[in-house]
């Protein structure tokens, strides 16, 4: 039985019925913002729970417009942790400031307790980072930027509707950044990001700054860039976003059905803790393994398309190394990185197949124990 790890093409099955909307766009000209774009912009801050919502033409745009609408730059240093995509610390440096790496949790999330022995007077905000749609600790990280007078700054690439307390993830910081990259739960063809906030001077400022500093078609108000979302992108996502719901509600009863099943075999396989508060989305469904690279021989020969993501944390990449971090700095995010791997989880993953990777789990690891 195979597991597919990609599902685009199950995702978009229904093309058909875009036809006449898409149609209907290329003859209104409207290529550039106008009402495909806001349209999408009001859906989403309305779903969210944000004021405002910022088209981008990527999630890593969105990351870095969001730190520097709160004044992140140069001689800045940015806290986020050691195991995420390249992305999060990529928009700090392209924002102009020093990503300063803080070791992982069991739940591969952002250390809380150590975030504060990664201070300096340079200090200017932290990016927590809802990696793979599970919840950073908000409670944990807002009390520690309110005492250090720090900016927070979402990395909610992979997390469209995940929550901490019941409140969506992008709506904890000053300005937070989305991603609706193929391999995120919000998809769409191509590239396309988005950031929240409820600030109205930041708001102003993105409107601006995305756009050419266009204040009117003759006139700029600043030196600005061009980082808009494309309207195809938005009515992708715009009929997406009344399915996502029903998309994370399927991931969430996979991962619990892997959670129980995984769970006896803890010896070998380790689920991280899952506390009540958080309502995870499962952009990814991760596990630490033992004799991971026999493992995932293994289920390839059984059609199970697992992944790793990732197995260098960012301190021991070459740009990392050369902020002078090297092995040991940061033990968890280390380990985690030898031993995680990535189940399929996906809305389009049946309970008979989660029962099919169960059941080769524990046949691996009898043999292998
Ligand atoms: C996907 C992702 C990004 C980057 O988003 P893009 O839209 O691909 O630019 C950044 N951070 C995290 C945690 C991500 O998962």
């Amino acid at each position: 039985m195979r597991v597919k790890y990609a599902y685009l093409d199950e995702q978009f099955n229904d093309f058909d019925s875009y036809i006449d909307e898409l149609r209907e766009w290329v003859y209104s000209g409207e290529y550039t913002l106008g009402p495909y774009v806001k349209r999408f912009e009001e859906k989403f801050a309305k779903y969210n729970g944000s004021k405002y919502c910022i088209g981008t033409n990527t999630g890593t745009d969105a990351l870095i417009l969001a730190l520097q609408a709160c004044g992140i730059g140069e001689g800045d240093e940015v806290i986020t942790v050691a195991n995420t995509f390249y992305a999060t610390a990529g928009a700090i440096v392209a924002a102009g400031a020093k990503p300063v790496f803080v070791d992982s949790d069991d739940r591969y999330s952002i250390d809380v307790d150590k975030i504060e022995d990664a201070l300096t007077p340079r200090t200017r905000a932290i990016v927590p980072v809802h990696w793979a749609g599970m919840p950073a600790d908000m409670d944990g990280v807002t009390e520690i930027a309110k005492r250090n007078n720090l900016k927070i700054v979402e990395d909610a690439c992979p997390a469209v509707g995940a929550t901490v307390n019941g409140k969506k993830v992008g709506t904890f910081g000053s300005a937070n950044g989305f991603s609706m990259h193929p391999l995120k739960p919000l998809n769409v063809w191509g590239d396309g990001g988005m950031i929240t906030t409820d600030d109205d001077e930041i708001a102003e400022w993105l409107r601006l700054y995305q756009n050419h500093g266009l204040a009117t078609r003759e006139e700029i108000s600043m030196w600005g860039v061009n980082k808009r979302l494309q309207p195809i992108q938005a009515i992708v996502a715009t009929r997406l976003l009344d399915r996502i719901e029903e998309m994370n509600e399927t991931r969430i009863r996979n991962a619990k059905l892997l959670d129980a099943g995984l769970s006896e075999i803890e010896d070998f396989v380790k689920v991280p803790p899952r506390p009540s508060k958080y309502r995870e989305v499962y952009q990814l469904y991760l596990v630490s393994v033992k004799q991971r690279e026999e493992l995932i021989k293994f289920m390839y020969e059984h059609e199970i398309e697992v992944k790793v993501h990732y197995p260098i944390p960012l301190h021991l990449q070459k740009p990392g190394r050369e902020l002078g971090y090297s092995e040991n700095d940061f033990p968890n995010a280390e380990q985690q990185a030898r031993e995680v791997l990535t189940i399929p989880a996906h809305q389009f993953v049946t309970p008979t197949q989660i029962e099919f990777i169960v059941d080769k789990f524990k046949q691996f690891y009898q043999k292998h124990a």
